[in-house]
């Protein structure tokens, strides 16, 4: 680099030392020797201090700057606690540190903008393809018996209930995709409320309880609860969150039990739903909540699921500021809880609305 502190340190020196030179030779009686000797000293001394300057005050930290840039370039964070000392008074450090902090920004942006691009382009073929399953489906029967199958009355029968069973199929799906994103964009308000939450689950399971007959299962709540449980959050958006846990416990529940039970604490309530099912392998524990991802694809359709139950219920949760929690063993079962907070009670209610009538 041609514009180095050697260089610079140089040609300051020289001009230092040619104008100490020239105003000492302005000056009567002054030696050669005077003059070589000053102009000498003042050289060298200009020199030495521009370069100690330059070198260690300016150029070094230029070069480190230099060096931050090439790191970023090759996405090496591994710097990051050299450029942590934020309260130096030095501008070159500080300038390296917004350095740094902007290029780690822009590329956790960038990164967050791949994640998000990948994932829309992941939804979207998932969704055309769930879509797809239940369309041809219908369309080949309709087709069939647009063909002639039409004339034969058991066949008609049979393949017409076929694509009504795919069209319904289909609408069920439609409206868990219309669910997920009406919550995910916040079309959906939410309303909190004080509401019983033993009457909202005595309501799924009386809802349920033909499906669960069906299938021989034991279905009740774990021990009988007397008295209400008074929790504040959406009750329509729990009830469902009720409704796709209970029913997934009973389509994956050959035999056994369903439970539903309720745990107080902490000015929380948990909420359970226990099944003795086949169990969800640990290694898909931790995916089960993403849209589409099933244990046994093949299982889940030919029970009526359309993959996006426990999708909904995670974002329901998120919407309470709360989550779900799951735990299984391969062949004993699976637990589903979520926490809610404790809410009041009809009459505590009542008596702060009197409170505040008495306070005005
Ligand atoms: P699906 O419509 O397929 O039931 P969900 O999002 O509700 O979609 O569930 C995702 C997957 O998690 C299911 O396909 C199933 O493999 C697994 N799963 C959910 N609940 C249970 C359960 N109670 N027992 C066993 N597996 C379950």
């Amino acid at each position: 680099m041609l514009f180095n502190s050697k260089a610079v340190a140089f040609l300051l020196a020289a001009i230092v030392g040619i104008l100490t030179t020239a105003f000492l030779y302005l000056v009567p009686d002054v030696s050669t020797l005077a003059l070589t000797v000053a102009g000498l000293l003042s050289f060298s001394a200009t020199y030495f201090l521009v370069y100690v300057v330059f070198e260690f005050l300016v150029f070094r930290e230029i070069g480190k700057i230099y060096e931050v840039l090439n790191k970023l370039r090759k996405k090496d964070f591994s710097f990051i606690e050299e450029t942590e000392d934020q309260n130096t008074l030095n501008p070159f450090k500080r300038i390296n540190t917004e350095i740094y902090k902007y290029g780690v920004n822009r590329h956790k942006e960038i990164e967050d903008l791949k994640k998000m691009e990948a994932f829309r382009r992941e939804f979207l073929a998932d969704v055309s393809h769930e879509l797809k399953t239940p369309i041809f489906a219908a369309q080949g029967f309709v087709h069939t018996l647009l063909d002639g199958a039409v004339e034969d009355k058991r066949v008609r029968g049979k393949f017409l209930k076929r694509a009504a069973k795919s069209l319904d199929r289909l609408d069920v799906l439609i409206h868990d995709l219309l669910t997920l994103s009406q919550i995910e964009t916040g079309e959906i308000k939410m309303h909190f409320e004080h509401f019983n939450i033993v009457e909202s689950a005595s309501e799924v399971l009386d809802e349920l309880e033909t499906k669960a007959d069906k299938k021989k299962l034991k279905f009740s709540f774990d021990v009988e609860y007397d008295r209400p449980i008074f929790v504040y959050a959406d009750s329509e958006l729990i009830y469902r969150v009720l409704i796709n846990l209970v029913s997934n416990a009973i389509k994956y529940t050959d035999e056994g039990s369903v439970n539903l039970g309720f745990d107080v604490g902490d000015g929380q309530v948990t909420v359970a739903i226990r099944d003795t099912g086949p169990g969800i392998p640990p290694e898909h524990l931790g995916r089960i909540f993403e849209r589409f991802f099933r244990v046994d694809k093949s299982r889940s359709k030919e029970r009526g699921g359309t993959g996006l139950g426990l999708a909904i219920v995670k974002h329901i949760m998120e919407a309470h500021d709360s989550k779900v929690s799951v735990t299984s063993t391969m062949g004993k079962g699976s637990s589903f809880s979520f926490r809610l907070p404790l809410g009041k009670t009809i009459q505590e209610e009542e008596e702060e609305v009197t409170d505040l009538e008495l306070a005005e």
